[in-house]
């Protein structure tokens, strides 16, 4: 069952300098791939081969150039800010430096997008403590963000990600700034959300072990382009 679609989605930037009839960046080049529900997608490449991009399309944070976005079975491409709220709401997304607030608490920041949908008070502090139990943070309820390591920060983005119950989770080198050890946590926490929740998750990473270990599938990207696709097992298989 697809939940994302590209169907030959191109982006281009013009160059910033550049000015009038510049040249401009293909930073997505013709890409068509399709993402179904319940895959822990990975998209994996160099730094500039285009993942942000591709991935900042779903929620559309960029709008394409040239063909279409599908996503939830909505095509995106050219749909109105308004039109987009819903399928946003469905969205939730991480982030390599976790931006989270650093004058709210962790519960405050898990309640944000509860509160910005205008939740009542009682159910925000049911769900907080629901998300707090799920990743392990109950203890640190009260704390600030510069009170926590690295792994609980990203738990804490985990939490504010699927406060709301979205569909579909985009995880933007959300381990980089992780030691091994860390990293491997938080992967098997993405691993619990896809499981016990069924929610896709599209991960960008540069890190192939990244991949390999939580992935079913995986695209790799080269200057814009899907250079290889495949079950994770068969893309990484020695030849
Ligand atoms: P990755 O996530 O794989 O590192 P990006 O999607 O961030 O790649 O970038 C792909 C290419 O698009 C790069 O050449 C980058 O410089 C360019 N690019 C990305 N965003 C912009 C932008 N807002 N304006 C101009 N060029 C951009
Ligand atoms: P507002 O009038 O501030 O826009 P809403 O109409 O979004 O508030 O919500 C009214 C009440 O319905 C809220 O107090 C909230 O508890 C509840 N509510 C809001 N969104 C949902 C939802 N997605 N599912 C169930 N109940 C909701």
């Amino acid at each position: 069952q697809p939940i994302i679609v590209f169907d030959h989605v191109v982006k281009e930037f013009k160059d910033r300098e550049a000015g009038k009839g510049g040249k401009s960046t293909r930073a997505v080049d013709d890409v068509t791939l399709t993402i179904n529900q319940g895959d822990i997608f990975g998209i994996i490449g160099y730094s500039g081969a285009g993942k942000s991009t591709l991935v900042r399309l779903i929620n559309a944070l960029e709008r394409p150039t040239g063909g279409t976005v599908t996503v939830l079975g909505t095509d995106i491409t050219k749909l109105s800010e308004g039109k987009l709220r819903p399928i946003r709401q469905k969205i939730g997304m991480i982030f390599q430096q976790f931006n989270l607030f650093s004058t709210k608490t962790v519960a405050q920041n898990i309640a944000y997008p509860l509160k910005l949908d205008h939740w009542r008070k009682d159910y925000q502090d049911r769900r907080v403590a629901e998300l707090l139990d799920f990743v392990g943070l109950k203890e640190h309820a009260d704390k600030y963000p510069s009170q926590l390591s690295g792994g609980q920060k990203q738990r804490v983005g985990i939490a504010r990600a699927l406060a709301t119950n979205p569909q579909i989770l985009l995880a933007d080198e959300a381990t980089s700034a992780l030691d091994p050890e860390t990293t491997s946590e938080v992967l098997d926490l993405l691993k619990r959300v896809n499981e016990q929740f069924g929610i896709t998750i599209v991960l960008i990473t540069h890190q192939m072990n990244v991949v390999q270990q939580i992935a079913n599938r995986v695209a790799v990207m080269s200057a814009g382009r899907v250079v290889e696709r495949g079950d994770v097992y068969d893309v990484f298989a020695a030849p």
